[in-house]
């Protein structure tokens, strides 16, 4: 076996069916580096809970979200995939790290705000805690790099600062400042075309869609807003739909978009309809794959649980040093 040249981790909640902003921002990363690197994925599961109202459909969410993860090709003989809650351990580091955390510094986070103001009837304290969980996610696993996409760069800095507190409070270098990784795509917007592409704002396209639902959102997709009749000229520069065809269009089709867009030579429903024919070719093997896992949930459940015990061993191990440094007192006679 080849020796892998250091540690990944990413983590993402589970919202469900993944959309073309998870996959291009971070999972297709999660695919490729699993041949160079020793990763370690988590669906985090208790990061979840900090805006959820309700917990009953988490379970299916969880599943929802590693079918989607497998069958874009994360391999759970390459790479630890589980449940953040099965890994206790998070939590207690969680609680050691939130010691050397200013408050301020995370109220003061972009992502905190905006999350104030999307629900600001529910700023609970695991909230503003949420980064703390995240850095002890990531420091848990002593991970060099995390994929993401561009929005968690805020929470990876956050990390990093915390590192350097930790290890400067106890006099330690036990834990290590991760570096971020983007993808190619780093901010796909959504069928709205000016905000990025979320669930939670309903303008997103799931990847494991049907054929006909994918068509049917392409469709939607807000265009150049100037271009109002057939024979206007477009402007693709300002056209979200054109920034897709660069990601699933081949360069001469791209080419040919730009140039007729331009002259109206080629007109929006067509425009979107090869872009939408692009798409659903490039996602057919995944949704394919996927068909084989939703067959049998229990399987993908007891992959899960075999991922935590593998994390567990990593998280351990980062742990009783973690304490050491701290002064906590040993469970092991030493
Ligand atoms: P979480 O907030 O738990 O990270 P999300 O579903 O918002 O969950 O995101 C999961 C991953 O996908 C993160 O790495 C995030 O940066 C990335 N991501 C989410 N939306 C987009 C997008 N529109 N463009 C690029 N990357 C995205």
């Amino acid at each position: 076996m080849s020796v892998k040249k250091g540690r990944v981790f990413s983590g993402a909640r589970p919202t469900g069916r993944q959309h073309i902003g998870n996959y291009f921002g971070a999972i297709s990363n999660y695919v490729k580096l699993q041949e160079q690197y020793e990763c370690v994925y988590c669906i985090v599961d208790l990061h979840a809970l900090t805006t959820m109202e309700t917990t009953q459909d988490l379970a299916k969410n969880t599943l929802e979200m590693a079918w989607d993860w497998l069958s874009a090709g994360i391999d759970p003989q390459k790479s630890i995939i589980f449940v953040q809650s099965m890994v206790r351990q998070v939590t207690e580091l969680h609680t050691i790290l939130s010691m050397v955390t200013p408050l301020g510094k995370l109220t003061d986070l972009p992502t905190f705000k905006d999350k104030v103001r999307e629900n600001p009837k529910n700023v609970n304290y695991g909230l503003v805690g949420y980064p703390v969980l995240m850095a002890a996610d990531i420091v848990l696993y002593r991970a060099d790099m995390v994929p993401v996409g561009v929005d968690q760069s805020p929470h990876i800095e956050f990390t990093r600062e915390t590192v350097r507190s930790f290890n400067y409070r106890y006099n330690t270098n036990v834990l290590i400042e991760p570096k971020i990784k983007l993808t190619e795509f780093p901010k796909i917007m959504g069928i709205d075309g000016v905000n990025k592409m979320s669930k939670s704002l309903n303008n997103d396209i799931e990847i494991a869609a049907t054929a006909e639902e994918t068509s049917a959102k392409v469709m939607q997709m807000v265009t150049d807003p100037a271009r109002l009749r057939r024979s206007d000229p477009g402007n693709p520069d300002v056209c979200n739909v054109f920034s897709m065809h660069k990601i699933f269009s081949t360069p001469e089709q791209v080419e040919m978009v730009n140039t007729e867009c331009r002259r109206a030579g080629i007109g929006c429903v067509d425009c979107k309809k090869m872009m939408a024919a692009n798409m659903n070719a490039y996602f057919a093997p995944l949704r394919e794959k996927r068909r084989e896992y939703e067959k049998d949930p229990s399987a993908t459940w007891d992959m899960l649980r075999e991922g935590a015990k593998r994390a567990s061993v990593l998280a351990e191990e980062t742990m009783v040093e973690v304490r050491k440094a701290v002064g906590l007192p040993s469970l092991l006679k030493e």
